[in-house]
């Protein structure tokens, strides 16, 4: 148990919405550990200001015990580390940062907490997996699932932005990754194939709960399990679709819930209470869901 208080924090822009303080607080609370979260809301293009190496200077001096990092500072912090775990820097983008042997040091905690989460489905083991969606949250997602063996296709509305992440991932890849665009007569070619379809683009988020990044008129992949990283409802379009017509599905709550249980292990050296982390996430997502009507 440690000793002294855990102050730990997040920086990005905009956070009036983000979960993570009720999820963290949860954790802090249920192990007895004193200590806050707070938000550090710093402008998109103010990465250079003194705020942002100040907070980094109090994790290195143990006033701050680690910091959560989300949009539009993931990859902007990169030149404030001294170190990268191996999933931060093959995917080139962190979310947490913590002190080791007296270094500033960034992890990638969504890359394995979708993983973790992903074990809830079931699917079979090294199934072709397609991501829809090329940005932030779709390289945590094809890192970890090309670590996992799986061969994996993209679909996305910018094909050629799919095709440069595609690129950068092709050597730890076992098989090519495929590239299509995220359209009817594409997807509906390499359906049969598919075991796996994950949701990275915001499609389905609250306020625009009805859509959907499946089109309309195309039935789901008739052997596929579906994960949907929008957590915010926690039960989506996409994810109501499947399960209507039978196949499994989940949304990103789970994972959410497990980047921030790996992130509090890394600071804390305890496990995480994920249970009451999960029930303060549903919690918050349930009251932002009523303030957001
Ligand atoms: P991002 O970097 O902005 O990437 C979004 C991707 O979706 C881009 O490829 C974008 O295409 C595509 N997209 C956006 N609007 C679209 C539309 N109308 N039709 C088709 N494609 C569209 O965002 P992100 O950080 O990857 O996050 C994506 C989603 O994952 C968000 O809902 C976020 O909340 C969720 N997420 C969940 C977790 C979790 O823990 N569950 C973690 C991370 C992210 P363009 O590049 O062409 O704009």
């Amino acid at each position: 148990m440690p000793e002294h208080c855990i102050n730990l924090g997040l920086i990005g822009w905009p956070l009036e919405h983000s979960m993570s303080p009720q999820i963290h607080q949860a954790a802090l609370h249920k192990l007895g550990i004193c200590g806050n979260y707070r938000l550090f809301a710093i402008e998109p293009n103010n990465i250079m200001d003194i705020a942002i190496s100040d907070l980094f200077d109090h994790v290195v001096s143990g006033e701050l015990t680690g910091l959560n990092i989300t949009l539009p500072h993931k990859q902007n912090v990169l030149p404030f580390l001294s170190d990268l775990t191996p999933a931060a820097a093959h995917i080139g983008a962190v979310n947490t940062v913590f002190l080791e042997d007296g270094l500033l040091k960034g992890d990638n905690t969504d890359a394995a907490g979708f993983l973790n989460d992903l074990a809830h489905l079931p699917f079979v083991e090294l199934t072709p997996a397609l991501i829809l969606g090329a940005g932030g949250a779709a390289r945590a997602v094809l890192f970890s699932l090309l670590e996992a063996g799986h061969p994996v296709s993209i679909a996305a509305r910018n094909p050629t932005k799919a095709q440069t992440l595609a690129d950068s991932f092709n050597s730890i890849a076992k098989t090519p990754i495929q590239v299509l665009p995220l359209e009817d007569h594409a997807l509906a070619q390499i359906s049969n194939t598919i075991g796996l379809v994950v949701n990275a683009t915001p499609l389905g988020m609250s306020p625009n709960i009805e859509t959907c990044p499946w089109p309309e008129t195309l039935p789901l992949p008739v052997n596929a399990s579906i994960y949907d990283l929008v957590y915010n409802p926690a039960d989506t379009l996409l994810v109501r679709r499947a399960r209507q017509s039978g196949r499994p599905a989940c949304s990103g709550l789970g994972m959410l819930v497990e980047q921030a249980s790996l992130a509090f292990e890394r600071w804390t050296g305890l496990a995480a209470p994920r249970e009451t982390m999960k029930q303060a996430a549903q919690q918050a997502s349930k009251l932002s869901m009523n303030t957001s009507l």
